[in-house]
């Protein structure tokens, strides 16, 4: 069958545009369809990226006004123009939709601005902004149309008191005070942007520990360290129902000891998850199956229709940038007959906090748990001395190893620049590289990846430090 294009792919975000470029550059005739009227998804637009321009700014200004005065440097009259704080990040998020621009064009990749519906498996019915419709047809198609902010019971998002992560990223005044629902990584990161610029900030969180599916040690020193701040945690509580006064929103929730508590702030920031989107795409009108979590089913990212492929946080797994990109890649080049690679158990999870969390492969309790056999090594920031000269001193690395072969199975780092560590420890593990032998490598002096390669001699026995 003649078709308007070989392969179509619905939504723009970092696993949509990641597929059309890759099946672009493998020859395939492209278009890509978005809903709103810019290209990047929630990782461009309200995710990764201005949430990273916030912390980014926020933690200058914390410098000046907390680290500055240790260093000598004596600054008066500091403040913070927050309608410039918020317009800066938004030039930051536009000057990346405009490279998007240039990539697609670059690529001779069709953009279409309007809700894609399936009207069959190879036909596929765009509606504009505009209402205007047309229907273009395709011999593959990649369903990339990520997540939204989900919610909890008691608690209904308004975008006006009670506000998701969306709208924590465009708020007009600096709130005097914020609670948060959710000490998971929005939680902890959006905590962090607004307690650094002055708001009294509490985290109300379920679990017994912040950031709950990392290593349990990382949220256990990411909590010291964001008490210390000033941030409020409320561990082992259930948030019940949050209410808009007004100009106010209330909180209820059960404390650990089971007393209903009510916590009243400027906003309420709900930051309990994300549900994948499907919504208005029309799979009823293929064979594609939602799974119980309404996520795409697929089977090596391929669905019950076999030439509609899908991608990213709408298919099961981490609801990650990087793991999205992987995810458009491998199906761009399946389509092709390649045989593209994605390790699962490597896909690194980041936490932009100061110090920043990062871990790659298992956590200590899942080796526990699987009674593997292993050895640890542990290193502490306070030994290095990159991070004395900076005054970074939080923090640990901490390599897990496999105990008779030295195989690397999980490093769990929190620490300045574990963002940028923990990609080292993925190369290793990719790679298989042992402990033994990346405690041999030459790492420049002083630097903050010394931590790393002292963590792999303490894993092998041959650490200056074992924590
Ligand atoms: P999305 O980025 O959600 O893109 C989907 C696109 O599809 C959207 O543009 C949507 O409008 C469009 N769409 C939906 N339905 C249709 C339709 N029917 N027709 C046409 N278009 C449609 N991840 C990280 O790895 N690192 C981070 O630092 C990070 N920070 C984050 C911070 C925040 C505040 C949030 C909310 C998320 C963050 N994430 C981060 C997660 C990351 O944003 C997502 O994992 C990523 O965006 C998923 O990419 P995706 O391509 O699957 O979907
Ligand atoms: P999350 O799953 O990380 O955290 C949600 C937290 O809310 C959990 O700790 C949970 O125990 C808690 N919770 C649930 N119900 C509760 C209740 N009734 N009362 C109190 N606490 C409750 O989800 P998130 O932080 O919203 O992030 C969503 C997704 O976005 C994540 O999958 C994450 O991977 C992605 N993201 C990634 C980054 C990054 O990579 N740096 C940054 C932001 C978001």
């Amino acid at each position: 069958m003649q078709t308007d294009f070989d392969i179509v792919v619905v939504g723009s975000g970092p696993g949509g545009y990641v597929a059309a470029i890759r099946a672009a550059q493998l020859g395939f005739k492209t278009a890509i369809v978005e809903k709103y009227n810019v290209l990047g998804g929630t990782c461009t637009n309200v995710g990764c990226i201005p949430s990273k321009a916030l912390l980014d700014t926020s933690e200058h200004y914390h410098t000046f006004t907390h680290k500055a005065e240790k260093q000598g440097i004596h600054a008066d009259n500091i403040s913070l123009d927050f309608t410039q704080f918020i317009a800066r990040k938004t030039d930051v998020v536009k000057q990346n939709t405009d490279g998007l621009n240039f990539l697609m064009k670059k690529n001779k990749i069709q953009v279409f601005f309007g809700t894609g519906a399936f009207v069959s498996n190879t036909q596929l019915k765009i509606t504009a902004a505009d209402n205007s419709e047309q229907t273009i047809t395709a011999a593959y198609f990649i369903i990339a149309t990520g997540s939204k902010p989900a919610t909890i019971p008691g608690v209904a998002i308004d975008k006006d008191r009670i506000i998701s992560s969306t709208e924590a990223l465009s708020l007009k005044n600096k709130p005097e005070d914020m609670v948060i629902i959710g000490g998971g990584v929005i939680g902890v990161e959006m905590a962090s942007i607004y307690s650094r610029i002055g708001t009294r900030v509490t985290i109300v969180e379920y679990a017994d520990n912040l950031i709950p599916t990392m290593d349990r040690e990382l949220g256990k020193e990411l909590h010291k360290i964001l008490s210390k701040s000033g941030i409020e945690i409320i561990l082992n509580s259930r948030v019940q129902s949050a209410k808009n006064n007004g100009n106010k929103a209330t909180v209820s929730y059960l404390d650990a000891a089971g007393e209903q508590k009510e916590i009243t702030a400027d906003y309420c920031l709900v930051a309990v998850g994300r549900k994948p989107y499907t919504a208005g795409l029309g799979i009823e009108n293929t064979k594609v199956q939602l799974d119980e979590r309404g996520r795409v089913q697929t089977n090596d990212l391929q669905t019950a229709e076999p030439n509609i492929y899908a991608i990213g946080d709408v298919v099961a797994g981490a609801m990650l940038a990087h793991k999205a990109e992987d995810e458009g890649v491998f199906v761009a080049e399946t389509i092709k007959g390649l045989t593209p690679h994605i390790n699962y158990n490597l896909i690194p999870s980041v936490v932009y906090t100061w110090p920043e969390v990062a871990g790659v492969g298992y956590t200590e309790e899942q080796l526990k748990e699987k009674g593997v056999s292993y050895r640890k090594g542990k290193f502490p920031f306070l030994a290095s001395g990159r991070a004395r000269a900076a005054g970074d001193l939080d923090g640990f690395v901490k390599v897990l190893s496999d105990d008779k072969y030295g195989e690397v199975l999980g490093v769990q780092i929190i620490g300045a620049r574990a963002a940028d560590l923990i990609a080292q420890a993925v190369t290793a593990m990719e790679f298989e590289i042992t402990d033994i032998e990346m405690g041999k490598i030459c790492y420049a002096h002083p630097t903050y990846a010394e931590t790393l390669k002292d963590a792999f001699l303490a894993a092998s026995g041959r650490g200056a430090i074992n924590m």
